[in-house]
């Protein structure tokens, strides 16, 4: 039996109907750009996020980008991010005129060191992007008193974590402003790009609306240059309707995490280590093996789907050669990227193929 890594178009068959009904109640409707179904499913996750405000935009690294604007971030400042992470992530600090810095990650979560992060503080430092990856969130109450004591501002990439809790709070809502994407390979998805921006300040939420519309206000009067980046219609209606599904999608993926887990306890494959005092969320299942390339062979050949999260880190990517990083400057990441490989985990995997992904690891270890 083929297990794929992904399989969209399952998740599409199970709520066909009330997708093609919103998509085709948009096409009738004519109103396509910030209109009703954008606003209400800002509303809607706001208040599952537990924020006032949420902003719609075009994508995950716009979210991104617009936060960094909000803030006021441009060039000559810095900003602390991990080395392990999407590429976005990085090019965003980037895009906006300022310097990446990197900091190492914890080798049990994959996320942010906050003892790194303190280290890299400087004058020019302007914010903080921790990264809550593959579902688990970062470890936030060290950074939250960084961000208090030196006024720096923390932005959530929250990207693969919609629905996870860090001590009984919903990330997205711990730090300055927090990030989401609906790309279609997140937990929370439309049918193509779009993003969201979660904020608990009036004055922040106000700046990011301008900012997707060009930096302007009133219409034609920019008081900043602006982005052209609006979550569309088509697919707020899309995450709307998948929306209601999000709770029992997220419970599913945490139940095959803990089959998976259950199965690896004492045996050569690395389960993912999760903090006691969060929700995670399983965007991604991670394991850490030492052959890591030979198996994941032996998983493709068996036609079992896996993946590699991520196989180069940021520090070590081409375009950012000239800020000085070598291989070593991030050992933590740089042996994560060689040992560890996504396993499927989404919510409409079958018992069956949960099971024939086990027995094929099983049998590989013997
Ligand atoms: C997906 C992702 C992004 C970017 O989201 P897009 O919607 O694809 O632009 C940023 N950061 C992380 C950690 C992601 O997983």
């Amino acid at each position: 039996m083929a297990v794929p890594f992904l399989d969209i178009a399952s998740q599409y068959k199970s709520v066909q109907a009330d997708l093609e009904k919103a998509l085709l109640e948009v096409a009738r409707s004519g109103k396509y750009i910030l209109g009703e179904r954008g606003a209400a499913l800002e509303k809607k996750l706001a208040e599952y996020v537990d924020v006032p405000y949420a902003v719609g935009c075009a994508s995950g690294t716009d979210a991104l980008i617009l936060s960094l604007r909000a803030l006021g971030v441009g060039p000559g400042d810095e900003v602390i991010t991990t080395a392990y992470s999407f590429f976005s992530t990085a090019s965003c600090i980037a895009l906006v005129g300022a310097t990446p810095v990197f900091v190492d990650i914890d080798p049990r979560t994959y996320n942010i060191d906050p003892r790194g992060v303190e280290k890299k503080l400087s004058i020019r430092t302007k914010a903080v992007i921790p990264v809550h990856l593959y579902g688990q969130p970062a470890e936030m109450e060290p950074l939250l008193a960084l961000s208090k004591e030196w006024g720096v501002k923390i932005i959530e990439d929250a990207c693969q974590s919609l629905g996870a809790d860090y001590k009984g709070r919903r990330v997205g809502s711990l730090g300055d402003v927090g990030c989401v994407s609906f790309y279609p390979t997140k937990n929370l998805s439309g049918m193509g790009d779009g993003g969201m921006i979660f904020t608990r300040s009036p004055a922040i939420a106000e700046r990011l609306r301008s900012l997707r519309e060009h930096g302007a206000k009133t219409r034609y009067v920019h008081t900043m240059v602006g982005y052209n980046s609006r979550l569309d219609e088509l697919q707020a209606a899309v995450v709307l309707v998948k929306a209601r599904l999000l709770e029992e999608w997220t419970e599913k993926r945490r139940a095959n995490a803990k089959f998976y887990s259950e199965l690896f306890m004492g045996s050569a494959v690395g389960a993912p280590y999760d903090l006691p005092y969060v929700r995670h969320v399983y965007n991604q299942y991670v394991i850490r093996v030492a052959d890591r390339d030979t198996l994941m062979e032996h998983l493709r050949s068996k036609g079992i789907g896996c993946a590699v999260y991520y196989p180069v880190p940021l520090h070590l990517q081409e375009c950012f050669k000239t800020l000085g990083y070598i291989k070593g400057s991030m050992p933590v990441s740089e042996k994560a990227s060689g040992e560890t490989l996504a396993l499927p985990i989404y919510p409409e995997l079958s018992g069956e193929q949960m099971g024939e992904v086990a027995r094929e690891l099983v049998s590989f270890y013997r």
